[in-house]
């Protein structure tokens, strides 16, 4: 047990990796090949908890704390990327803005749709010419007509459109108002005029899809406005906050995945008369490993405890993130230089955590634009 976690966390903790243990690991390179999550495990999440992680208890949700939610996401990351990010923007981008900012309407008609176990949610922000900057880049507009929002524009890059019903859209409302132009919409699926293209064919977290969208003139009921008119860019931000500590979560269990690999392996394989855990060199790489695993995974539990006391944690979430995505890398990098030829090959997790590790680095804010807003917050406080 971990001296940081409550009782019921480490509970919490063992049934969530018991369940990883005999659904998804078994699986995961299945997923990866195919390209196709397992759906069978999906459905069973829904009796965990796991797919609606953060909803409260009222909407039939497991109204988890932060830390519990950080560890669900660390669990599946650690023996399958795939599910591991699909079920995290699922909760985080999907649910979380609907959770937080939706009517009582719009909670009772959307919440129990996503967490039936043959749904998942998903949040459209990035644009193909825009990621990092949608306050100047985003164009997708959204104009009143009538009672309706008439929606035009693409998005790209968007984690779980094919199992979604409905999308949380980030739209220009008022092209003249900066920061307060934006407004999140809710997008059902199946509304006339909005194109869900094939998933694109990526480097890793294969069996997560990641698709582009194309709306022409798509109509939705004026109702359909998440939050306040105008108040879109504010709430993309409290989002990706409490969302780098889900990524970083993710990160965290690939590393621990990894680590796990590799220093099972170190003990069984043999050179020069004997394991290769006898050699220093191997040595140092499971020491730095271990202890920076440790670090990143503190950093990620003290985000997640801050968000939960009500404190500004948007620093420390951007900390979490970045430092654990770079210790995914770093691991999931030596963990196939202590595999040598076999961590190259597909015979090994190995191979597959280290292509599904290096979208951390990326998502959700890339570690440039965490720099950015941990230095802005540093310059701040002094
Ligand atoms: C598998 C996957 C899943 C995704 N899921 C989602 C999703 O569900 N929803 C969603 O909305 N998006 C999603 N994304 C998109 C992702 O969040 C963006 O790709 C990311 O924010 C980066 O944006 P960009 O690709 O446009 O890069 P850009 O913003 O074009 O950046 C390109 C490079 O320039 C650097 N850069 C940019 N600005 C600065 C600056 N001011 N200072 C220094 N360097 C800078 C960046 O760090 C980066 O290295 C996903 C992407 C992938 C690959």
């Amino acid at each position: 047990m971990d001296f940081t976690l409550t009782e019921e966390q480490s509970m919490f903790q063992k049934v969530v990796r018991d369940f990883c243990e005999a659904e998804l690991k078994p699986y995961a390179a299945e997923v990866d090949e195919t390209g196709e999550m397992r759906w069978e495990a999906i459905r069973k999440m829904k009796d965990l908890g796991l797919l609606s992680l953060q909803v409260p208890e009222a909407y039939g949700g497991a109204e988890l704390d932060t830390i519990s939610a950080s560890i669900a996401v660390e669990e599946l990351g650690r023996v399958c990327g795939s599910t591991a990010l699909s079920i995290s923007a699922h909760n985080g981008l999907g649910l979380g803005p609907i959770v937080r900012w939706g009517t009582d309407e719009q909670k009772a008609k959307y919440i129990p749709m996503l967490t039936d176990g043959e749904h998942l949610g998903a949040l459209a922000l990035t644009e193909p010419q825009a990621g990092s900057d949608l306050l100047n880049g985003a164009q997708t507009t959204a104009k009143r007509d009538g009672n309706e929002w008439v929606i035009n524009g693409q998005k790209a890059w968007i984690t779980n459109p094919k199992y979604a019903p409905v999308i949380v859209v980030f739209c220009r409302t008022d092209a003249n108002a900066g920061s307060k132009g934006f407004s999140m919409i809710l997008v059902d699926t199946d509304a006339k005029g909005l194109t869900i293209h094939p998933p694109e064919k990526k480097m890793g977290l294969k069996g997560s899809p990641t698709q582009m969208l194309t709306f022409e003139n798509v109509r939705v009921p004026e109702s359909n406005l998440l939050g306040e008119e105008g108040s879109g860019f504010y709430q993309t931000m409290q989002t990706l906050d409490s969302g780098r500590i889900s990524i970083g979560a993710l990160s965290v269990g690939l590393a621990q995945g990894a680590f796990e690999e590799m220093v099972r392996y170190a003990k069984e394989r043999y050179a020069f008369g004997e394991p290769i855990a006898n050699k220093q060199a191997i040595q140092w790489m499971i020491a730095d490993a271990a202890m920076e695993i440790e670090a990143a995974r503190t950093l990620v539990y003290k985000a997640a405890w801050m968000k939960d006391q009500g404190m500004n944690y948007s620093k420390m979430a951007s900390m979490a993130k970045l430092k654990a995505s770079e210790v995914a890398e770093k691991v999931c990098h030596d963990a196939i230089q202590i595999h040598g030829s076999y961590g190259y090959s597909r015979e090994y997790p190995v191979e597959r955590m280290y292509r599904d590790q290096r979208l951390m680095t990326i998502g959700e804010g890339t570690s440039q634009i965490q720099r950015l807003v941990i230095a802005r917050n540093v310059l701040k406080e002094f």
